[in-house]
């Protein structure tokens, strides 16, 4: 028997109705998976009844050894490739062709690989098991508390859809938070090459969740403009950041990018 290892963040899943419901949530018809941490290949098993090109990416070369070994005739057959590095580190290696993100994501990499994946043209969608904490981040709504930064990245993306709660008896050894599986399909990309503008610009925007929207923005453009836009759109001064959608989030970034540009250009 393997002994988990905390480093690496590992809870093994070994509830079967959880396993079959994170496969149920996997569109069909898919040419490539990409599987950050294997494990003991329980996911990566009904994974290679699902699509005809499986890579795996596991951190842990004892885990990987078990997996090569579990998996001989797949690899052979070329029905599964395991490759034994990390993940954030062989990012070139999995954008080397479109694909699809499958994980039960260790925690302590879960948000960095989402933003990864999400930034990443060639990641056409993801289901990710994570803590339910980050995934109501990452799945909340203007107006929720917790509507920040991270709901936006994704939600220029595509929907977020919080599918349903893993409870921490579903692993091995037991996680102390209970967990819970996300679907984004990207079928937006409103931000193309501006995002790393997009995210200053987001930065800016939530640098004091507690603060207006209008103070926190103060760095990034003129009050002027983030003035006649609240008024514009009929929302008081006093909005603060999380009161914004995504849609006004990126109109409000377009207009701030043109004055930017503009000032620049009489500079
Ligand atoms: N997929 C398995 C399951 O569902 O039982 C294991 C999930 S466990 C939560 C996380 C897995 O990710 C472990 O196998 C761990 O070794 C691996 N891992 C941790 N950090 C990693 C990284 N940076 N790159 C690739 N794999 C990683």
């Amino acid at each position: 028997m393997i002994r988990a290892k905390k480093k690496f963040g590992q809870n093994f899943l070994i509830d079967e109705s959880i396993k079959r419901q994170i496969i149920q949530a996997i569109p069909n018809n898919l040419d490539r998976i990409v599987e950050i941490g294997p494990g003991l290949g329980d996911l990566t098993q009904k994974l290679i009844q699902l699509s005809g090109k499986i890579e795996c990416f596991e951190i842990d070369s004892e885990l990987y050894e078990i997996l090569l070994d579990k998996f001989a005739s797949e690899i052979l057959e070329q029905k599964l490739k395991i490759t034994n590095a990390d993940a954030l580190e062989s990012w070139d290696e999995i954008a080397r062709q479109e694909y699809f993100l499958v994980a039960n994501l260790p925690y302590y990499v879960a948000t960095n690989i989402i933003l990864k994946a999400l930034s990443d043209s060639k990641c056409k969608g993801l289901v990710v098991m994570i803590q339910k904490e980050v995934a109501l981040k990452f799945s909340a709504q203007a107006g929720d508390s917790e509507f920040s930064a991270l709901a936006i990245l994704a939600g220029v993306r595509g929907d977020v859809e919080l599918l349903f709660d893993v409870p921490t008896t579903a692993f091995n050894p037991q996680p102390k938070v209970v967990s819970a599986v996300i679907r984004i399909i990207k079928d937006r990309n409103l931000i193309g090459e501006e995002l790393v503008e997009f995210e200053k610009f987001l930065k800016s925007a939530f640098l004091s969740p507690r603060k207006t929207l209008l103070k926190n923005l103060s760095s990034y453009s003129s009050k002027s403009l983030i003035e006649s836009f609240l008024l514009k759109y009929d929302l008081p001064l006093t909005t603060r950041p999380h009161e914004l959608c995504v849609a006004l989030y990126l109109k409000l970034f377009k207009e701030a990018k043109n004055e930017r540009r503009e000032e620049s250009s009489t500079r």
